[in-house]
């Protein structure tokens, strides 16, 4: 009889770093379906073989699941995948150790799995790479775990120096609107083209960050509230005319709102992110597709 028995049960994925883990189940499961392939075709009809199913990827997702980025969908899909090639291989195998020959169609579905479930390995091996190096896979903006050390540093110099700068707070007007039209794979596409506008609209020197879902964080350095008020409004503008082209020729109007507030010396981040905040929220009530100074533009409107 076929059996499956978890070859490896104390793989030591748990002392990698999650990409590195990935890489592991990945190794193992090549090996895997070539061992699935000779029991399954020339070796049936004998009884008895055994193909061990790797255990690797449930130590992976026990590992991983303290880290953020496992609760993406991708990590879900992956999942799912991994346990139908599974189940189909295993089903093979069963016929196989009774002397039958597989289907083709019933072979191709395991093929169709398994290349499903290396394709999606990579690109959430690529999320866990990228997410490590302080990036943000589907923008390539520099993440948030970077972004409190960033602003402390601005901070710093700004006690030290003197050196004034600003912080942008940007926010996607009806972002869900457009993930309710045109479904979510086109939404993450208009906020990589967001996330290129604004690296395109900012200064060399200042810094994007994606927050999280559609919002963004920019800090302008060396910057008084007026020069910045210039810099973040004609990002404002230039998003405003860069509609998303889709490959079918439908194109997406994107706006965004922003709120911007001036660093002081007596304000910590916290208190700074939540000044922007509130000068975004001001945006929002007023219109959106606005830039709203904190103190100045909210008084009068
Ligand atoms: P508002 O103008 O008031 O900002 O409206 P909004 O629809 O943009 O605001 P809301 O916060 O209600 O919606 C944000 C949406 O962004 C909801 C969420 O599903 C979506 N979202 C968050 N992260 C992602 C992502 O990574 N990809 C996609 N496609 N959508 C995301
Ligand atoms: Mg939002
Ligand atoms: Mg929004």
């Amino acid at each position: 009889m076929t059996e499956f028995k978890p070859e490896r049960a104390n793989e030591p994925t748990d002392s990698l770093s999650p990409a590195e883990g990935l890489g592991v189940v990945l190794d193992e499961h090549l090996r895997w379906i070539g061992q699935w392939h000779r029991a399954a075709f020339y070796r049936w009809g004998r009884g008895g073989e055994r193909v061990s199913a790797p255990a690797s990827f449930a130590a992976w997702c026990k590992a991983a699941r303290r880290d953020d980025l496992t609760q993406q969908p991708a990590v879900e899909k992956l999942a799912t995948v991994h346990e139908q090639m599974h189940r189909q291989a295993k089903l093979i195998l069963l016929k196989a150790a009774n002397g039958e020959r597989p289907t083709e169609s019933e072979y191709e579905s395991v093929i169709a799995r398994f290349e499903d479930f290396v394709a999606l390995l990579r690109r959430v091996e690529r999320a866990f790479g990228a997410a490590a190096s302080g990036l943000d896979p589907l923008t390539g903006l520099r993440s948030r775990r970077g972004m409190d050390e960033a602003l402390e540093r601005e901070q710093n110099r700004f006690r030290r120096a003197g050196q004034p700068f600003c912080v942008a707070l940007v926010d996607i007007d009806k972002f869900k609107g457009i993930n309710d039209t045109y479904g979510h794979d086109i939404g993450d596409r208009v906020l990589g083209a967001t996330a290129a506008v604004i690296s395109r609209g900012i200064r060399s020197f200042d810094e994007a960050f994606r927050m999280g879902g559609e919002e963004f964080l920019v800090c302008l350095k060396e910057t008084i509230l007026e020069e910045g008020f210039r810099v973040i409004d004609r990002l404002r503008q230039d998003l405003e005319r860069s509609p998303v082209v889709l490959p079918d020729g439908r194109s997406i109007n994107v706006t965004a709102s922003f709120g911007l507030v001036q660093a002081a010396a007596d304000v910590g981040i916290d208190e700074l992110i939540q000044r922007a905040d509130r000068a975004l929220y001001h945006a929002k009530h007023t219109g959106r597709n606005r830039t709203v100074r904190y103190g100045l533009d909210m008084a009068t409107s």
